[in-house]
C-alpha cells in the first residue's frame, strides 16, 4: 500500500485498493457491500440524507426527522425499564428533550454532566417522554462555539456493514470522487423519463456525464430539496434510476436470448388426442382458454424451449390448459412434470389428471413427500424407465435423485412459491435426447403489466381473462368481530341448506404454530355452537396425510364446516362450498385475500365472503378490505395491493428474496417501466455495445475482479 496511487483516465474499473488507505483488510469489508472498484464505490449510493447544515430548535422538533440539535445537558440517569437503557435530558432555549441509549459506559455517562454543551445528530422519535433520540450521533460543544463545525452540505447515508463507518465511507467516495471527473462512464446514454406530465417535468436538462449526478448524489447543496430526494424524485436520481432499470432489463433480454440459443424436442399438436380429451371434459372451453392452448401450441412446435408464464385468476381453469399442454408431450412419447405447491394441490392435480388421461390410456405418476420409501422407488422406476408418462409431485421433484427418461415439458403451478433456483433446477432434467425442457408457469397471482414487464421480462406471457361462463361474482361483505354471532347463524343456514363453509384463521406474526392454535380454538368453539354441523379443521402443522383427509372429507360433502389456515389459499377446488368467513383479513394482503375467496364461487350457487376484521383495524387496512368488497377483479386488486404493500407482496418474492436495487424501487418506479422497456430493446438493436458496461455497472458487482 503506497500513498502515490495512480488512477487512469478509463480508470473506472481500478480496484478500491488505489484509494489512500485501502489495503487489503478494508477491501475485504467493502466487498461485503459489493464495491470492488471505483465504479462500484461511485455507484454506492446514499438510501438516506441527514441535513446537517443548520440546528433545529428543540421547540419545533417533529418526530421521525434527521436533525441537529445543540442544547445543555440537564440530568443524566440510568432508567430502568424493559431494558436498561441511560437517558440525558437535554435543554435549549425553546425546550427538551431525551437522548436515550441502551448501550452505554460509565465514562459515556460521566462526560455527558449536568451543565455541558452538546451538538447531536439524530432521529427524533416519540418515546416514552416525549420526544426523544435513539443512540444520536454527539460531540460535546467548548463553552461558546455554537453553529461553527457544521456541514456544508447534505450528509449521506450508505449502506455500511460491520467495521465500516459513514465516515469511513463518506472519506472513501469522496476521495473516489476525486478521480472521477475525467472518468468514461462507459455505456452511459443520457437516460431521463421524458414523457413525465408538464407541472413535474425535471428542471434541468440531461447531464452530459454521470459524474455530476453522482457527485451530487453524494453530497447534495445545501438548499436542495430533502423531501424529494428522500423520495428518489431527484432528476439527477431519475437518471440513475433509468439506467438502473434499463440494465436489469437488459439483462432479462440476455437471458431470453440466450434461451433461444438452446434446443427443445418440437412438440406440435396432436389434434386427433386433443379432440378426444376435449370430448370427454364436459364443458367447451372458453375463448381464452383456447387462445391461451393456442399460443402454447405455437410454442411448443419450435425446437427451442418455450418459456410461458400463464396467468389466470382464481377459477379461471388453468389447470385443463396444462392438461392441454401436457398432451403435446405426449403425443410425441416425451414425458411431463407437474409442479405443485403443497401436497393438498398435487393430490387434486393427481386425481384430476388421472380422471382425464386414464381413459386415453396416459399413465400418470406421482411423487410427494409423504410416499413411503418403497412407493417412491417404484415411481423412480417407472419415470426412469419411461413408464410414467406425466408425473404430479411436489417439491419432491427437485430431488437429484429423480431421473427421467425423456422430459420435454415442465408445468409449474403457483409458481409465486417456488424461488427461480427450484425452476431451474428442473429445466436440468432434460437430457441429450430432450434438450431443455419447454417451461410453463402458471399463476393466479394477477400482475400489472408493467410489473411482469420488469420482473418476467424473460418470459412470455398469456393471460386467461375470463371466467368459465355460469360463474356468479361472490359477494363481498365486511363486518366487525362483534357480530361473529349473526355470522354463526349464518354459516349454520347456509349449511342446512346442503352447501358447505370455510372458515379461514389468518396468519398471527408468521407464526405457523400460534396460526394452528387459533384454527383449533376456533374449530372447538364452532362445533359446540353449532351441533347440528360437522366441522372440520386443517392447518400447517397437520401431517400431509391428515391434511389429505380432511381435504378430501370435505370434497366429499362429508364435512360442512371446514376451519382452515391460510394452507388452504392455493388451488383447492370444491364447487359446493359457497360461504367463507375470514377471520382478521386486514392481516393479509389483498392479493392473498382475492386467492382465498376464490376458493368459494366455483359452482353455480351465488357466494358469499364475509371479512371479519378485527377492532385493531386501522383506516388504511379498512381501505384496503374495501377494495375488496368493491372489486372482483384481480388486476385491479394487484394495483391496489402494489401501492399499499409494494411488489414484494405482489410477486410473492417474500420467500424468494426481493430484487435488490441499488437506487430503483419497483412500487415508486414501476410508471418508467414502458419507457425502460423501450430503451432497453433501442439499446438491443442500436448499440449492444452499451450492454456490457451497463451491465457491468448495476448487476455485475459480484462477479468481477479489477485490474489495479
Ligand atoms: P384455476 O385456474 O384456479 O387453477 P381450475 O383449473 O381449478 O382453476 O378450474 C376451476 C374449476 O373450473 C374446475 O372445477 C374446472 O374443472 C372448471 N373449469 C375449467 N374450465 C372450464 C370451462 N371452460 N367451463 C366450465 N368449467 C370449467
Ligand atoms: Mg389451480
Amino acid at each position: 500500500m503506497t500513498s502515490t496511487k495512480q488512477v487512469s483516465k478509463n480508470g473506472i474499473l481500478t480496484s478500491v485498493t488505489a484509494l489512500k488507505g485501502v489495503g487489503a483488510q478494508l477491501a475485504k469489508k467493502l466487498e461485503k457491500l459489493g464495491i470492488y472498484t471505483l465504479q462500484d464505490m461511485l455507484f454506492h449510493l446514499p438510501r438516506q440524507y441527514a441535513d446537517r447544515t443548520r440546528v433545529t430548535p428543540i421547540g419545533s422538533l417533529q418526530p421521525n426527522q434527521s436533525v441537529v440539535i445543540e442544547a445543555e445537558v440537564r440530568g443524566t440517569d440510568v432508567v430502568f425499564g424493559k431494558r436498561r437503557s441511560l437517558i440525558c435530558r437535554v435543554q435549549d432555549n425553546t425546550g427538551t428533550l431525551s437522548l436515550r441509549f441502551y448501550h452505554f459506559s460509565n465514562a459515556q455517562r460521566a462526560t455527558l454532566a449536568t451543565g455541558a454543551r452538546i451538538r447531536c445528530y439524530g432521529e427524533t422519535r416519540r418515546g416514552a417522554s416525549g420526544l426523544e433520540l435513539y443512540h444520536p450521533e454527539y460531540q460535546l460543544l467548548s463553552s461558546n462555539a455554537a453553529h461553527s463545525g457544521l456541514e456544508e452540505t447534505l450528509t449521506p447515508i450508505y449502506p455500511v456493514t460491520e467495521g465500516i463507518t459513514q465516515n469511513r465511507l463518506r472519506t472513501l467516495i469522496k476521495q473516489a470522487l476525486t478521480h472521477a471527473k475525467d472518468f468514461d462512464f462507459r455505456g452511459y446514454l443520457a437516460l431521463l423519463p421524458t414523457d413525465t406530465p408538464e407541472e413535474s417535468a425535471p428542471a434541468i436538462s440531461i447531464p452530459n456525464s454521470l459524474f455530476e449526478p453522482l457527485a451530487y448524489l453524494h453530497a447534495p447543496a445545501k438548499d436542495a430539496d430533502l423531501a424529494q430526494l428522500l423520495a428518489g424524485e431527484h432528476p439527477y436520481q431519475q437518471v440513475l434510476i433509468m439506467e438502473e432499470l434499463t440494465a436489469y432489463q437488459l439483462n432479462l433480454l440476455r437471458l431470453r436470448e440466450q434461451r433461444q440459443q438452446q434446443a427443445a424436442v418440437p412438440l406440435a399438436v396432436d389434434k386427433a388426442l386433443e379432440d378426444q380429451f376435449i370430448q370427454a371434459l364436459g364443458f367447451t372451453l372458453t375463448s381464452a382458454q383456447q387462445r391461451v392452448v393456442e399460443d402454447i401450441s405455437q410454442d411448443l412446435r419450435l425446437s427451442i424451449p418455450m418459456m410461458r408464464l400463464l396467468q389466470g385468476d382464481v377459477g379461471s381453469g388453468k389447470t385443463v390448459v396444462a392438461a392441454l399442454a401436457a398432451l403435446h408431450a405426449i403425443a410425441h412419447q416425451q414425458q411431463v412434470v407437474i409442479m405443485a405447491p403443497t401436497e393438498i394441490l398435487a393430490e387434486q392435480h393427481r386425481l384430476n389428471f388421472e380422471k382425464w388421461f386414464s381413459p386415453l390410456g396416459i399413465c400418470v405418476g406421482s411423487l410427494t413427500g409423504k410416499q413411503k420409501v418403497k412407493e417412491r422407488r417404484e415411481q423412480h422406476a417407472a419415470l426412469e424407465q419411461g413408464v410414467t408418462q406425466v408425473v404430479i409431485g411436489t417439491h419432491a421433484l427437485f430431488q437429484d435423485s429423480v431421473v427421467f427418461n425423456r422430459l420435454a415439458l415442465v408445468i409449474i403451478d403457483e409458481q409465486h412459491r417456488f424461488g427461480v433456483h427450484q425452476r431451474l433446477s428442473l429445466r436440468n432434467k432434460g437430457n441429450e435426447h430432450t434438450g431443455i425442457p419447454h417451461q410453463l408457469i402458471m399463476t393466479a397471482t394477477p400482475i400489472p403489466r408493467t410489473l411482469a414487464m420488469s420482473a418476467y421480462a424473460d418470459l412470455d406471457y398469456s393471460v386467461i381473462d375470463e371466467l368459465p361462463k355460469g360463474r356468479i361474482p361472490v359477494e363481498t361483505v365486511i363486518i366487525s368481530q362483534q357480530k361473529r354471532p349473526e355470522i354463526i347463524q349464518r354459516i349454520d343456514y347456509a349449511c342446512q341448506q346442503g352447501r358447505q363453509a370455510y372458515w379461514v384463521c389468518t396468519l398471527i406474526e408468521n407464526s405457523e404454530a400460534l396460526e394452528a392454535q387459533a384454527a383449533e380454538e376456533a374449530a372447538t368453539l364452532l362445533a359446540s355452537t353449532l351441533p347440528n354441523l360437522t366441522v372440520g379443521l386443517v392447518h400447517g402443522r397437520l401431517k400431509p396425510v391428515e391434511k389429505e383427509q380432511v381435504m378430501a372429507q370435505f370434497k366429499a360433502g362429508e364435512i360442512d364446516l371446514l376451519v382452515a389456515t391460510t394452507v388452504i389459499e392455493v388451488g383447492v377446488d370444491v364447487p359446493n362450498a359457497s360461504l367463507m368467513i375470514i377471520e382478521n383479513p386486514e392481516r393479509l394482503g389483498l392479493a392473498q385475500l382475492h386467492q382465498l375467496r376464490g376458493r368459494v364461487g366455483r359452482g353455480s350457487i351465488a357466494s358469499h365472503c364475509v371479512l371479519l376484521y378485527g377492532d385493531k383495524v386501522s383506516l388504511n387496512g379498512k381501505e384496503r378490505l374495501k377494495a375488496m368488497r368493491s372489486t372482483s377483479d384481480g388486476f385491479k386488486i394487484a394495483e391496489v395491493d402494489l401501492q399499499l404493500r409494494g411488489p414484494g407482496e405482489v410477486l410473492g418474492t417474500r420467500q424468494t428474496g426481493d430484487i435488490d436495487f441499488a437506487l430503483a424501487d419497483l412500487r415508486r418506479d414501476l410508471y418508467l417501466m414502458p419507457k425502460v422497456n423501450a430503451y432497453a430493446q433501442a439499446i438491443i438493436t442500436l448499440f449492444p455495445e452499451h450492454i456490457a458496461p451497463l451491465s457491468e455497472r448495476w448487476l455485475g458487482k459480484n462477479t468481477h475482479y479489477a485490474q489495479a
